[in-house]
């Protein structure tokens, strides 16, 4: 049985840096994925990472901006935690060759974004995921004699002792389909988000949720699941997402009429306000008839106030997006977006060393994690950096802990248990509903019911579905009944993750009673601290269904005020 002293489960940002981290520390490390390292979402992130750089900064401002970004539900220590450390973070990327933008002088050039009292976003065009990426993964490369990895390998659930604490994973060998159990004296989780539950998502085909949901049915708690980001400009056509960068750099939003509606909502930072205002005034412009298009369902964003070389430049893959995906040339017509589901501030709920609570071995970094450092709101570019600082102190942690420690034997009954779910659904009979069909009505409905307003009714509509689904999963069929490259098996055990997540936002969104950050509810339409300014955790009850309970919110030096853009 392999085994490992810190085995991390995800290969994007957060999983990466969490095995260099690891390693360098002395630990035996192994990375896990169910696609290529460099196929992870976060090659997908495109305008850059925050970092209070310049000279005139102060990661203090970094952190104000980000707790009042988060409509003050994050917690202050792993902001302060976060925020301190972004320059040294950023500076290490570029010492060990992430090429960024420099501007006439040479120094770093930093873009503005969303939410942000001062240009403090570094980038590479508009590629700074796939740029941090790739190096990274060089770096893995160079780890080899230290770091062991398993790509194209699929976790289906973790392994815990008798005494409840983490010992390992069991495993799905994608190209073979041979299952394994793994030993480690710690697990990291680093496996991304869940927008899959949603539909239309910016978000690709890997992002099911499966380290949330594999957390939660450990006995995990997961906190402030309520809080979905819809980003301000995707296209209207299919979700793509129009980076932040596009505002950063200057571009305007236009209702039907032409008017720069955001100084009716946020007259100081316009169309750089925070996301979930831009989102909500977006969707007000829409719901009120001034929309743009045939259906006025849609917004434009108008890029071409942007100085044309500046956008070929710093813009680049947005341009070949509106032309591949829109037939717009970005350079010369405003494009039609409109909010969509982005990115999840919820997770598994961790300290600031990425320590799970209840669940010793048990660690989460990156968007699968909620050490919460985005609340009810993060902002753009925060999500690279919180990837990077938390995935790098999980990975030293855990190397830490796993230095006192004999390995584990993890018991192979939930290999067995999970190879017999498998073959279970590989075998049902072809009758009733297929995986794909359920998974489009679920993400319909999460999108039409649990995104930038909701109210009573439809989050209760959205919560029986999700419930008659779950049921309606458990017979419904798939096609491939191989075992090499089966792909809808997989998506079989992803619908069942994505259901969890669901279920759990739905629940969380209904227990809020109040406007906070991304959750805006019609029928509470105020924020409301002295009731609601705590976190949401969810954890399992036995019978499948979600136990509520709530946490303090952290706060170290910045009480909650009015939130004005
Ligand atoms: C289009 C887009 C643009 C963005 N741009 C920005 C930006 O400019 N700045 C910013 O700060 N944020 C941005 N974000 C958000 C940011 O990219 C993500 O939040 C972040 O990259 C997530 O990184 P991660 O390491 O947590 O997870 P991911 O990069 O999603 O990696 C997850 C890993 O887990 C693995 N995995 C998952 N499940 C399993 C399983 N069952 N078994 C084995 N392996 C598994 C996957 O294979 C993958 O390796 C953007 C997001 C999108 C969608």
């Amino acid at each position: 049985m392999p085994a490992h002293d810190v085995l991390i489960i995800g290969a994007g940002l957060a999983g990466q840096r969490a095995a260099l981290a690891a390693a360098d520390a002395g630990a035996t490390v192994a990375i896990m994925s169910k696609v290529h390292p460099v196929r992870s979402h976060s090659v997908a992130a495109a305008g850059g990472i925050n970092a209070a750089i310049n000279v005139a900064d102060d990661w203090r401002s970094h952190a104000y901006d980000t707790v009042k970004g988060s409509d003050f539900l994050g917690d202050q220590d792993a902001i302060e935690i976060m925020c301190s450390e972004a320059p040294k973070e950023v500076m290490h990327l570029e010492h060990i060759g992430v090429t960024f933008h420099r501007n006439e002088t040479g120094e770093l050039d930093l873009r503005a974004f969303g939410g942000a009292s001062m240009k403090r976003t570094a980038y590479v065009a508009d590629i700074t995921g796939q740029a941090i990426l790739h190096v990274l993964y060089e770096q893995i490369m160079k780890y080899s004699d230290r770091v062991d990895r398993y790509e194209e390998w699929f976790t289906t659930s973790l392994v815990l002792d008798d005494d409840g604490a983490c010992v390992g994973v069991v495993a799905r060998d994608i190209r073979t389909g041979v299952m394994e159990t793994f030993s480690a004296k710690n697990v990291i989780l680093a496996s991304g988000g869940a927008g899959q539950c949603f539909k239309p998502t910016t978000n690709g085909l890997i992002c099911t949720g499966d380290g949330i949901a594999q957390a939660y049915r450990a006995g995990a708690p997961i906190m402030d699941m309520e809080m979905i980001q819809y980003h301000p400009t995707t296209l209207v056509e299919n979700g793509f997402l129009i980076t932040e960068g596009a505002r950063g750099e200057g571009a305007h939003l236009l209702n039907a009429a032409g008017e720069r509606f955001m100084e009716k909502y946020a007259p100081n930072k316009m169309e750089l306000a925070s996301r979930d205002v831009v989102s909500r005034a977006e969707q007000t412009e829409i719901n009120e008839g001034r929309g743009v298009g045939p259906n006025g369902e849609g917004i434009y964003l108008d890029i071409t106030v942007v100085p044309k070389k500046r956008t070929l430049e710093a813009l680049r893959e947005i341009v070949n997006i509106g032309k591949d995906f829109a037939g717009v040339d970005i350079t010369a017509e405003p494009i039609m977006i409109r909010p969509g589901q982005h990115y999840i501030m919820g997770g598994v709920k961790t300290d600031v060393d990425g320590q799970v609570p209840g669940v010793p071995g048990l660690y989460a970094a990156g968007e699968v994690a909620c050490v919460s450092v985005h609340g009810g709101n993060r902002l753009g570019a925060n999500s690279l950096l919180d990837t990077l600082i938390f995935g790098r102190r999980s990975g030293e942690h855990a190397a830490a802990r796993a230095a006192g420690l004999p390995m584990p034997a993890a018991s192979e009954a939930q290999m067995r248990d999970d190879a017999a779910e498998i073959a279970s659904i590989i075998a049902r009979p072809r009758e009733g509903r297929r995986i794909s069909e359920i998974k489009d009505e679920l993400g319909t409905t999460m999108n039409d019911n649990v995104a930038v307003f909701r109210d009573e009714a439809k989050l209760q509509h959205a919560h029986e579905v999700v419930r008659r689904l779950k049921e309606e999963a458990k017979t419904a069929y798939i096609d491939d009944r191989g075992t090499v490259f089966n792909q809808d098996v997989l998506g079989a055990i992803e619908l069942g993750y994505m259901l969890d997540c669901s279920e759990a936002t739905v629940v969380a969104a209904i227990e809020r009673k109040e406007s906070r950050g991304a959750q805006f509810r019609t029928d509470y339409p105020e924020r409301n601290d002295d009731e609601w300014l705590k976190h949401i955790d969810i954890s399992r009850n036995g019978d499948d269904t979600p136990h509520i309970s709530y946490s303090e919110v952290t706060f170290t030096q910045w009480q909650p005020e009015e939130r004005k853009y």
